[in-house]
């Protein structure tokens, strides 16, 4: 392989691990932004749960003093009862104790509702709030898992821009100029193998007097079909292979 294609095959290896990095470390925030949105989500609902819990319990008390307030009215009206004259002022005081009674029961039943719903409201913080325990110490967790991740992520890409910017300077100008024009245009792979006669980027066969020329020239050569460099591997013949230092028997 001549150096320039060599170095390209190389410097794409390295651009492929650089993007993966750049991936990482932007993907990183983003999965900590939507956990923590998630928290925030189950906090608010649980706020909103001791709110309702709050009210119910004003409700009850108000409801409580409204029976005071009647039974109270009841007991003066039968005081009043006990004086009534006629027997049209008996029945009209009847009326309006029955009245208060029914009233009494109404707010009764109410307080029942609201003492059922308040056990259901109180057992519902009480399991929210040890899960949103448990979810904080998760997101903490995670937020140092990312941050450290980030960190060394940072340093693994710091090292791939050094060994980039030294194999780019080994290389002619001209070719790195065309590796970086079809890295754009063919969404990062500017560099494609040769394999059974194909382009194994583009799968388009290449005619057999450019397949002899992709064996043996020495300048750079672009595939006619995607333009990416092209590189072939000679396999490894099995005789030069066993002359190593092998350990098969
Ligand atoms: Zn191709």
């Amino acid at each position: 392989m001549i150096p320039d294609v060599r170095l390209a095959t190389h410097l794409q290896s390295l651009d492929q691990r650089i993007a993966e990095l750049d991936r990482e470390i932007g993907a990183l925030p983003k999965h900590i932004a939507a956990i923590e949105r998630q928290l925030d989500q189950h906090l608010r609902r649980m706020e909103a749960d001791r709110a309702a819990l709050s009210g119910n319990q004003k409700e009850r008390k108000k409801l409580e003093g409204d029976i005071q307030m009647q039974e109270q009215k009841v007991s003066k009206l039968r005081d009043q009862m006990l004086q009534a004259k006629t027997n049209d002022q008996y029945r009209a005081f009847q009326h309006e104790i029955e009245f208060c009674e029914k009233e009494i029961r109404k707010f009764e039943d109410r307080i029942l509702d609201l003492m059922a719903e308040s056990e259901a409201l109180e057992k519902n913080g009480r399991a929210a709030e040890a899960a949103l325990k448990l979810e904080k110490e998760q997101v903490e967790r995670e937020k140092k898992d990312a941050r450290e991740r980030t960190a060394a992520d940072q340093e693994q890409l710091d090292e791939a821009q050094a060994g980039r910017r030294k194999l780019v300077s080994e290389m002619s100008a001209s070719v790195y100029a065309a590796y970086e024009r079809i890295r754009k245009k063919r969404h990062g792979l500017a560099v494609a193998e040769v394999g059974e006669g194909r382009c194994l980027a583009c799968s388009m066969a290449l005619r057999p007097q450019f397949l002899q020329d992709v064996r043996t020239s020495a300048e750079v050569l672009y595939c006619e079909s995607c333009g990416r460099i092209l590189y072939y591997n000679p396999p490894v013949a099995v005789d030069e292979a066993a002359s190593g230092p092998s350990v098969l028997s």
